[in-house]
């Protein structure tokens, strides 16, 4: 999935760092689980859903086996009866029209804000019609987009909001973590996440007891008891016990992996700071998880800016090239017209950005960030 590390070069993200770093925790946390004899709904997943809980600040946490996962179940656990279609940013990488898809909703996009690269309440009542039940917002790079007023002209019309945070996780604006804002937050543990595993994971937060009870019985089959399916849509996607040890022993160094991830992009953001050619977009508080490091390229030169990065050695992404109502797969007829959305998707490109990264190789990026002309 990632490339090998380029030779004296800075590798877009490295794994085996983290893995190597990790490695007594990892091994200490199979044998608590092979000792254990649960494999799946044990003891360590019963603790890890109460500890995500209680970071975020709501009242339940509901593992669940990916990100992707914990969007559907989302969606399915909450759409109000007699609506059926689900709004969302096209230029977040697709997860959300993935989910609703498979969930059997429709999909409509709202047009991002030009400046945090989400969807606003501005965007969003351009965009609702009558059959809209759920808007996604995603808090796209790490950067905890501020959805109150969001919340505010969704609930006025009877529009569940989800938060989709994984790439945002530990986040917070005065004190309230992302996920803990709208009707329901859905996380993934994607090895490259914020908090990652080996493997994959997902978890959906919610205050609303029902909700939470809606989201437990579709993830076991739609099961109210062992047997028992007491709803439609259900399927099984189950956090497995040991990617839920392995979170825990990493859940207690998520602020200090986050705050060394900030430093990246804020030394990014400097570095690029006297560079007409590209702008990094910085990271500068506990709002930004700083999943991402993300620059904006002139409009028609990104090709010509990531080429002179990777000969300089520095790998690079793309967060997202295609929107998701261009997306073959998807055939939308009559795709929406979302010039920001376009505009942003042509012209992102990320930069290394992991906390194993070292000083040298974080000053050999600001190097060439400062020179690239
Ligand atoms: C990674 C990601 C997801 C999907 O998570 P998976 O665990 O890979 O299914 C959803 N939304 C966003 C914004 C993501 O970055």
């Amino acid at each position: 999935m990632v490339n090998p590390s380029p030779r004296n070069g800075v590798p877009f993200a490295d794994l085996s760092r983290s893995l190597a770093r990790d490695r007594h925790e990892l091994l200490r946390a199979t044998e608590a689980v092979l000792d254990s004899g649960w494999v799946v709904h044990g003891r360590q997943h019963q603790l890890f859903e109460s500890e995500l809980a209680h970071y975020v600040g709501v009242s339940s946490a509901i593992g669940v086996a990916s990100g992707t996962d914990a969007l559907e179940l989302s969606m399915r656990a909450a759409m109000p009866k007699g609506k059926n279609t689900v709004l969302t940013a096209a230029n977040a990488g697709g997860y959300s029209s993935v989910a609703a898809r498979r969930a059997g909703f429709r999909v409509r996009y709202a047009d991002v804000e030009a400046s945090s690269l989400c969807v606003d309440e501005s965007t969003i009542m351009h965009a609702v019609d009558g059959s809209t039940g759920i808007v996604v917002v995603s808090h796209l790079y790490g950067r905890f987009t501020d959805i109150r007023a969001v919340v505010t002209v969704c609930h006025e019309r009877g529009i569940v909001v989800i938060e989709d945070c994984a790439q945002a996780m530990g986040a917070r604006i005065e004190g309230s973590h992302c996920g803990s804002v709208a009707d329901i937050g859905t996380f993934s543990f994607y090895p490259t996440k914020n908090l990652g595993a080996v493997g994959d994971g997902g978890a959906v937060v919610t205050d609303s007891p029902d909700l939470a009870a809606a989201v437990v019985r579709l993830r076991q089959y739609g099961w109210n008891e062992k047997y028992e399916i007491a709803v439609d849509g259900g399927r099984n996607s189950r956090l497995d016990e040991l990617q839920a040890a392995f979170l825990r022993t990493r859940m207690p160094h998520l602020e200090l992996r986050n705050a060394r991830r900030r430093e990246i992009v804020t030394r990014y953001a400097r570095a690029a700071n006297d560079n007409t050619m590209i702008t990094v977009l910085d990271a500068p508080e506990e709002s930004h998880a700083a999943h991402l490091a993300v620059a904006l390229a002139p409009r028609g030169l990104r090709e010509s800016v990531r080429e002179k990065l990777s000969r300089a050695g520095i790998q690079t992404e793309v967060h997202y090239p295609i929107p998701d109502h261009r997306q073959v797969g998807f055939s939308v007829d009559s795709p929406p017209s979302l010039p920001i959305t376009e505009d942003a998707c042509a012209r992102v490109l990320s930069l290394p950005c992991f906390p194993e990264m070292t000083d040298d190789e974080i000053d050999q990026v600001c190097c060439t960030l400062e020179h690239l002309s």
